[in-house]
């Protein structure tokens, strides 16, 4: 389960409404919770992607920073979100070309604009090897009080 509140949720809506129809991406910051992930706040980020209608790349300067950032903080790298302008709320092939598990992954579909759609998924290495594809498992995102 991934938990986060209204006000983060609006956020990541929000930015990815703003770069429509191209793709939205950030970073998701928050700390494990018992067996699920809270999501505290949402970074947006350039997607620097030379085709923006269809990819995102997130600007790794940006986003290599928050990984090495101060960890005493309840604000760590948990995720990334990215949207898909006119497709569904579903990882594409190239959603999964990534060097990167997260515990949580979001894809905001704003293929009906006045209803996004936002799904969470766990991008994870399908059987702890090496070089294994990695595969998306959707997890429900809950939304406690702000
Ligand atoms: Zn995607």
């Amino acid at each position: 389960m991934i938990l986060t509140t209204p006000t983060v949720l609006a956020q990541v809506i929000a930015h990815c409404q703003q770069e429509w129809p191209q793709e939205a991406c950030g970073l998701l910051l928050g700390s494990p919770n018992g067996g699920d992930v809270q999501v505290s706040a949402a970074e947006p980020l350039r997607n620097l992607s030379r085709d923006p209608r269809l990819h995102f790349l997130a600007d790794p300067e940006a986003w290599i920073a928050f990984l090495y950032a101060d960890r005493t903080e309840a604000r760590s790298l948990v995720g990334l979100y990215h949207s898909h302008p006119t497709e569904p709320a579903v990882p594409s092939a190239s959603d999964a070309d990534s060097l990167w598990t997260f515990p949580a992954y979001w894809i905001v579909s704003l293929r009906n604009r006045d209803t996004p759609e936002v799904k969470g998924y766990r991008l994870e290495g399908a059987s702890g090897q090496q070089k294994s594809p990695l595969v998306f498992r959707e997890h429900s995102i809950r939304l406690i009080a702000d």
